[in-house]
C-alpha cells in the first residue's frame, strides 16, 4: 500500500522546529508493517497544501497530513482540504462541547475563535483530541483515505497510537502477516552487537527475518521484523536468541528509556535511590524524575558542584580533594558513600568529571568521568572518558550510571 506524509507548517521549512513527525510516525507505521513511500514538509499555504495533497491523491492510498487544525489565522489546513475536495464544512456540537469543556477544566475563558476547530468537512469522522482541543479528521479522497492529525507532538502521538493505528489496521489489513520487535540495549557498540548476533541469527535471517540496527548516543536499537505467515514465530525465535547470546546488553523493549528500567526494577522491588551529581548538575534527577512512580524510590538528589558542597553535603574528606582532586576514582567512591550514609538509600549513584570544552589535563583529559555506585555491599567507581558536547557528556554519563546500578540491582556481571 502506497503511504505518504505531508507536514504542514513554515516553521519546518525555517529551521524552527524539528520534524520530529516525519521519524515518529514512519517508525510507528513501520512497526505496524507500512511503509511510507515518500514525505514531503511544505509551508502552511492554502496553494502549497492544496498543491501537496492533490499531488498525493494520484499516488497514494493513504495520506498523512499533520499540523494546521488549531485555531489561529495560519491554521488553515482543515479549510484548504475542504475546499479542494469541493466539500462544505459544519460546525459539530460535540467538538463545540470538547473545547468548552477543556477550557472550562483549566478555568479559563474559551476564546471565541476556539470555536473553528468544531467546523467539520462534511462526510469526515471526527477524532476527538485527548490532550487538545483541535480534533483530527478522517475523510475520503477520491480513491484515496486521507487523515488530518494536529501538530503538536503531545497531542498527535496519543491520538495515532490509540484512535488512528486501529482505524489503519481495519481498513488496510496486511495480508499474510507482519511481525516486528524492538530490543533496546546500551553498552555496546552497533558494530559489536552486530558482530555478537549475526551467526547466531543467520539461520532465521535466511528464512526472512530482517534485522535491524539503529545506534543512537549511548544506546542501539535491535529491531526484528519479518513478513508472512510465520512472521511471528521467526521473530519470536529470533528475540529469544539475541536474548540468549547478548541478554546483559538489553535493557528494555521498544520506546523503553534506561530510566523508566530503572524506576520499575528498584520498585518493584521495594529499593531506594540517592543521588550525588557534579558535572552532570542534576540530569540523572531529572531522568529519574520524569518517569511517573520515581517518588517511590529517588529519596533525593545533590547536586554537588563545587569542593566544598561535597565535603558539606556528602562527607567527602579535604585530604582526598587535595590528594585527588574532585574528579577522581578516590572522590567519586567518597560522593557515592557518602550519599547512601546522609540519605539511608538502598544505593546511590554518583558522578564526577570534566565536561569540557576547557579544564582537561593530561592525565585528566576533557571527558575523563568517575561514575560511582554505593551499596550495603560496597562501593565500585568506573572510570570512563566521553568526549562530546557538553549535553552529550551528560546523557552518555546517565546512561552509564543507571546502566551500572540496572546490572548491580539484577546481578549481572561487567
Ligand atoms: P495548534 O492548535 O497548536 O495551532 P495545529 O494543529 O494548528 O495546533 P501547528 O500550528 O501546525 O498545529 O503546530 C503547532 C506546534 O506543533 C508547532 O508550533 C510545533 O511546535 C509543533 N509541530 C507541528 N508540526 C510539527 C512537526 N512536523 N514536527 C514537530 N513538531 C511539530
Amino acid at each position: 500500500m502506497n503511504i505518504e506524509i505531508i507536514n504542514t507548517g513554515s516553521e519546518l521549512l525555517l529551521g524552527r522546529v524539528l520534524n520530529t513527525h516525519q521519524h515518529w510516525l514512519g517508525r510507528q507505521l513501520a512497526d505496524a508493517g507500512y511503509e511510507v513511500a515518500r514525505q514531503v514538509a511544505i509551508a502552511d499555504t492554502g496553494e502549497a497544501i492544496q498543491a501537496a495533497v492533490s499531488e498525493a491523491m494520484e499516488r497514494a492510498r493513504l495520506i498523512i497530513v499533520t499540523g494546521g487544525l488549531g485555531p489561529t489565522s495560519d491554521d488553515i489546513t482543515r479549510d484548504k482540504i475542504a475546499e479542494l475536495l469541493e466539500t462544505d464544512l459544519h460546525e459539530d456540537p460535540e467538538v463545540v462541547e470538547h473545547v468548552r469543556g477543556f477550557f472550562t477544566r483549566r478555568q479559563r475563558p474559551m476564546p471565541d475563535s476556539t470555536r473553528v476547530q468544531a467546523m467539520i468537512p462534511d462526510g469526515a469522522e471526527v477524532i476527538m483530541n485527548a490532550h487538545g482541543t483541535a480534533p483530527g479528521l478522517v475523510i475520503p479522497a477520491g480513491e484515496s483515505w486521507l487523515i488530518m492529525l494536529p501538530g503538536p507532538p503531545r497531542e498527535l502521538r496519543p491520538m495515532f497510537t490509540n484512535q488512528i493505528l486501529p482505524l489503519i489496521h481495519e481498513r488496510f489489513p496486511r495480508a499474510g502477516g507482519f511481525a516486528c520487535t524492538t530490543l533496546k540495549s546500551t553498552g555496546l557498540g552497533e558494530s559489536l552487537m552486530e558482530d555478537l548476533l549475526k551467526e547466531p541469527l543467520r539461520e532465521l535471517e535466511e528464512q526472512g527475518l530482517v534485522i535491524g540496527f539503529c545506534a543512537r548516543v549511548g544506546e542501539v536499537d535491535l529491531r526484528l521484523s519479518a513478513t508472512g505467515p510465520s512472521s511471528q514465530a521467526l521473530v519470536d525465535q529470533a528475540e529469544t536468541i539475541a536474548r540468549e547470546v547478548a541478554a546483559k546488553y538489553f535493557y528494555g523493549m521498544e520506546d523503553e528509556t534506561l530510566e523508566q528500567t530503572i524506576v520499575a526494577l528498584l520498585s518493584s522491588r521495594g529499593k531506594t535511590l540517592a543521588l550525588a551529581e557534579s558535572c552532570t548538575g542534576g540530569y540523572l534527577g531529572h531522568r529519574i524524575t520524569t518517569i511517573s512512580g520515581a517518588s517511590a524510590v529517588l529519596l533525593c538528589g545533590m547536586v554537588t558542584y563545587s569542593n566544598e558542597a561535597k565535603q558539606k553535603l556528602l562527607g567527602v574528606n579535604e585530604a582526598t580533594l587535595a590528594a585527588h582532586g574532585a574528579v577522581s576514582e578516590a572522590v567519586a567512591h567518597e560522593m557515592a558513600a557518602g550519599a547512601l550514609r546522609e540519605s539511608g538509600a538502598d544505593y546511590a549513584l554518583s558522578v564526577s568529571g570534566i565536561a569540557g570544552p576547557t579544564g582537561g589535563t593530561d592525565e585528566k583529559p576533557v571527558g575523563t568521568v568517575y561514575v560511582g555506585l554505593a551499596s550495603r555491599d560496597g562501593t565500585i567507581v568506573k572510570h570512563r572518558i566521553n568526549a562530546f558536547d557538553r549535553e552529550t557528556f551528560k546523557f552518555v554519563t546517565a546512561q552509564q550510571a543507571f546502566e551500572l546500578l540496572r546490572r548491580e540491582v539484577l546481578g549481572i556481571d561487567e
